[in-house]
């Protein structure tokens, strides 16, 4: 695997895919800088080897339009200011206006280009398009793993272009490092803690897991499809039916393969979808109408403390209750604490996929946990057992 350590950029240019897709206010401030900072070390180093580096992102949607909203020239102030740097602005990522500010680009300078999606020929994986884009560096970078699940012309296509002169920049090198860490080097006991609302949006996850984890969890909305599938009362929580069969070949499939399946055994019912709403503690089998279940209970609380503990790896995806609701958030933290712990024992934890970012952001334990991933979508793909075209493109 070929990282950006591989390469000295002396004199060279960069052709960087960052992932830029940061959040504005209504006044085009940046409220949120992670992926700004995320990407720095990358363009620091070619930098430093007394290279340039040409920045290439989206922002939004524009969906193939020209959006004054959208441009990322109101985020060239706020990348100046984090990396130290002050950064060059092309008002278009390709055509003259791009093709001369890449030319007049000395060693040391940063340039970012406008908004890829501009064009629908971005998004689209455009040869045409992705040759203009490859003219912008000698060796092409790729940073953004937000978008690494996408065949785009800025972060797949590309690459056709850079037969020997491409990497994975350090962002996106330890994104790959982490899943493998899980997936398949973890150290054993391996766990994975799933929860999330629907068993449906995890199914394909759950499937490709099976054959890697010791220990599956199961929390959150989920739980309900399982409970009922065996017998169970669930009352009024949210259950998907059409997946109860799916459910019961899961535990079949997990047994025939070792796995052990811990799934809630009492929980916080509510008699609304509120936060004031009323509530108790019930076994998750004996939900009356009425009630659904909003969070893991203080047995199910101490059993998923204990796997935890003994795992080795850990992976978690999804919150165990309805975590945006205060009285609702016990159990998730208390996943979260219990995962803190293990990792300074010496687990090592990766969070990631979809929502559980959003949890573990929210109580704090993104400096707890050893790795959080950056990009949701590409993660639930990569643990769904996917190759990642960005990442197939640059190992070709
Ligand atoms: P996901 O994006 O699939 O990880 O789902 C995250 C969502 O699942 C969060 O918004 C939670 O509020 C929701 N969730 C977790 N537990 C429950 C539950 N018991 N009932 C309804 N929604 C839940």
């Amino acid at each position: 695997m070929k990282t950006i350590d591989d390469y000295n950029f002396e004199d060279k240019k960069a052709l960087i895919r960052v992932d830029f897709n940061v959040p504005l206010d209504g006044d085009f401030n940046v409220t949120d800088t992670s992926r700004i900072d995320a990407a720095t070390p990358s363009i620091l180093k070619v930098l430093e080897d007394g290279g340039s580096a040409v920045l290439m992102s989206h922002l939004g949607r524009p969906k193939g339009k020209v959006n004054p909203d959208m441009s990322l020239s109101h985020i060239c102030e706020k990348v100046s200011e984090i990396i130290g740097v002050q950064v060059k602005f092309a008002s278009d990522c390709v055509g003259d206006v791009a093709d001369t500010a890449v030319s007049e680009l000395q060693s040391g300078e940063v340039l970012l280009l406008e908004n890829l999606r501009f064009y629908s020929e971005e998004e689209s994986g455009d040869e045409a398009f992705a040759e203009a884009l490859s003219k912008h560096g000698d060796i092409y970078v790729n940073d953004a793993f937000g978008t690494a699940h996408r065949a785009h012309a800025s972060t797949t296509i590309v690459a056709n272009y850079f037969s020997g002169n491409k990497c994975f920049g350090y962002l996106l090198a330890k994104e790959i490092k982490a899943i493998e860490k899980v997936m398949q080097t973890g150290e054993k006991p391996i766990t994975a803690i799933l929860g999330g609302a629907k068993v449906s949006s995890k199914i394909t996850i759950i499937e490709n897991i099976l054959d890697k984890v010791d220990n599956l969890i199961i929390g959150g909305g989920m739980t309900y499809t399982f409970v009922k599938a065996q017998g169970g009362k669930v009352g009024d929580s949210i259950c998907e039916d059409d997946k109860m069969e799916l459910a019961l070949d899961i535990l079949k499939q997990a047994s025939e393969k070792g796995v052990k399946v811990h799934l809630p055994v009492d929980v916080l019912a509510a008699d609304a979808f509120d936060n004031s709403a009323n509530t108790q503690f019930m076994d998750v089998n004996e939900i009356p109408d009425g009630w659904q279940g909003l969070d893991a209970g203080p047995q199910t609380m101490e059993n998923f403390k204990q796997v935890i503990l003994d795992s080795k790896t850990i992976l978690w995806n999804g919150p165990v209750g309805v975590f945006e609701m205060e009285n609702f958030a016990k159990g998730t933290i208390a996943v979260g604490n219990a995962i803190d712990e293990a990792t300074q024992n010496g687990a090592f934890s990766l969070v990631g996929g979809g929502d559980s970012v959003a949890a573990v952001k929210q109580f704090g334990f993104e400096e707890k946990v050893s790795y959080v991933s950056t990009g949701g979508g590409a993660m639930l793909e990569s643990l769904e057992g996917r190759t990642l075209p960005g990442i197939a493109a640059i190992l070709g």
